[in-house]
């Protein structure tokens, strides 16, 4: 077997499962939002109840942030399966391997050039934690 390519009814399987995840997240979406604007209609005098559901919303945004994107990248792989770059990596343009893609269909890099991509925005974000004011110093 050609560790490059997948056979066809690989990428069928694979196929129907990213469109049956996409039609999922779809629903949630729905859902996520009609709860939104039903939260905002509902006006509230009550402080505690107030931050209760502010805290609520703040979930749901967080929710709706993460389900948008996983549908992006759903859609970002089919489109990859239609025009034959799926399963490369977008770093080191190898092939992902199969059992990764079967665990995550969408995934857009191999698993080393992945954890190098966690692990650099990690050290990003934990300087940034650091050095709160390296905005003003550097200016
Ligand atoms: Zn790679």
């Amino acid at each position: 077997m050609n560790s490059r390519t997948l056979d066809r009814r690989i990428k069928g399987e694979l196929e129907g499962f990213l469109h049956a995840e996409l039609a999922r997240l779809e629903m949630s979406l729905r859902a996520l939002a009609r709860e939104s604007r039903t939260a905002e209609k509902t006006a509230l005098t009550d402080v505690n109840v107030h931050a209760a559901d502010a805290l609520e919303t703040e979930l749901q945004v967080t929710l709706l942030d993460r389900r948008t994107q996983q549908v992006a990248q759903i859609r970002g792989a089919l489109e990859r399966l239609s025009n034959g770059d799926y399963g490369l990596c977008q770093d080191c343009e190898t092939f992902v391997g199969l059992p990764r893609l079967r665990a995550l269909p969408f995934a857009q890099r191999c698993r080393e050039c992945q954890s190098r991509a966690e692990r650099r925005v990690q050290r990003e974000t934990f300087a940034r934690s650091l050095e709160p004011h390296s905005e003003l110093e550097a200016a």
